[in-house]
């Protein structure tokens, strides 16, 4: 049985700012679950960009990362100036992590949102196009930027994307690409989308051009179920789909590679509101569940989302969320997160 099995051991970043926080709601929700997996804390960001590391993370940190191969991650602050790289690319460069996924559903009528019904999941390719990093000063007036899209690297995000699919009961992918511009660039992702969705008969697949694409998807969120896309586009629409669905401090997001996978929340580490004890865990516990569901521990991982759901629906909601009338009560991070074990 489950609980006879070995603890998966998981690298835990608790991050700079809110991310200590939230990240110990988190954790004391999982426990408390019942998820079997073991943290192992890492040192990361501001802690280590302080001590003069400019890439925000030690070797200590790698190894704990290339053993364990799962990574939950607290948002983290890069501090301002020259000189220091964003740790979110180095981790996903580094470790292959090819595929970012972001489900994005309203919480009707809890959290204010003009499309109650939406339910959506980007799949943003997440190593290739113009976030290559190939960028060259041709002559003083000059510059420019390749965008980069390889066979491989399509036939591994489509393929995610309807193997995703398949494993959540989604209905349809739709492909957001420019190909009537870009025709070999995007032409190829199109290319390659319509092959892999012959594959499979039983999800239905359509193709859109991404400007009429995520005007529809702004507009007409209800009509989408998962999306497939390049780099760029993928950061610009899964923006956009967190922001309409109203839950920016709610949502989370995994980061696949073949060999690693890390779990995070959309949003940044808030230093406006850190150490209050009043952020919204929210975001970073759905990012938990997406975890537990990588893992295949999906029982325990509806469990954690119907008791933060229930949190939710029952009135038990951070200052971000509150709204007089619809909301019974304003609750601090820590007392969020026993509200959500009580209803486990
Ligand atoms: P970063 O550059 O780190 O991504 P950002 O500029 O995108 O940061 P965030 O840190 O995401 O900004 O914060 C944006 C706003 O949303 C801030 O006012 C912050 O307080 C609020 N916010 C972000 N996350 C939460 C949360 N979990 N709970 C409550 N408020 C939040
Ligand atoms: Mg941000």
């Amino acid at each position: 049985s489950k609980s006879t099995n070995k603890a998966v051991k998981v690298a835990v970043a608790q991050g700079d700012g809110i991310g200590p926080e939230i990240m110990s709601a988190a954790l004391n929700i999982l426990k408390s679950a019942g998820a079997n997996i073991e943290p192992e804390f890492i040192e990361l960001g501001e802690q280590v960009y302080l001590l003069g590391n400019t890439s925000g993370i030690n070797n200590e940190s790698w190894d704990i990362i290339n053993r364990n191969k799962l990574i939950l991650k607290a948002p983290i602050t890069t501090p301002q100036g020259k000189g220091y790289k964003s740790l979110n690319v180095t981790l996903r460069k580094s470790l292959g992590l090819y595929a970012n996924v972001r489900p994005v559903s309203a919480f009707h009528p809890f959290v204010k949102t003009n499309f109650p019904n939406m339910d959506v999941v980007i799949i943003r390719e997440n190593e290739e196009d113009l976030y290559a990093g190939i960028e060259h000063q041709q002559t003083q007036d000059v510059v420019q930027c390749l965008k980069l899209i390889t066979r491989p690297g399509c036939e591994r995000i489509i393929r995610y994307a309807f193997e995703y699919a398949k494993a959540y009961g989604r209905k349809k992918v739709t492909c957001m690409v420019k190909d009537n511009i870009m025709k070999r660039t995007d032409g190829l992702f199109h290319e390659v989308f319509n092959d892999i969705s012959l594959e499979y008969p039983n999800i239905k697949s359509d193709s859109q051009i991404i400007d009429i694409g995520s005007a529809k998807l702004a507009a007409n969120p209800e009509n989408y179920d998962v999306i497939v896309t390049s780099n760029l586009y993928g950061d610009i629409i899964s923006d956009i789909a967190a922001e309409i669905a109203g839950s920016v401090g709610m949502a989370g997001s995994a980061n696949i590679g073949a060999n690693v996978a890390m779990f995070e929340a959309i949003h940044g580490s808030a230093p406006d509101i850190a150490g209050k004890n009043i952020a919204n865990p929210s975001g970073l516990i759905n990012a938990a569940v997406l975890m537990l569901a990588h893992l295949g521990q999906l029982e325990i991982a509806d469990k954690i989302k119907n008791a933060l759901l229930a949190t939710i629906e029952d009135g038990y909601h951070t200052p971000d969320i509150y709204q007089e009338g619809t909301s019974k009560k304003k609750v601090s991070t820590q007392e969020f997160a026993k509200e959500v074990i009580s209803r486990l």
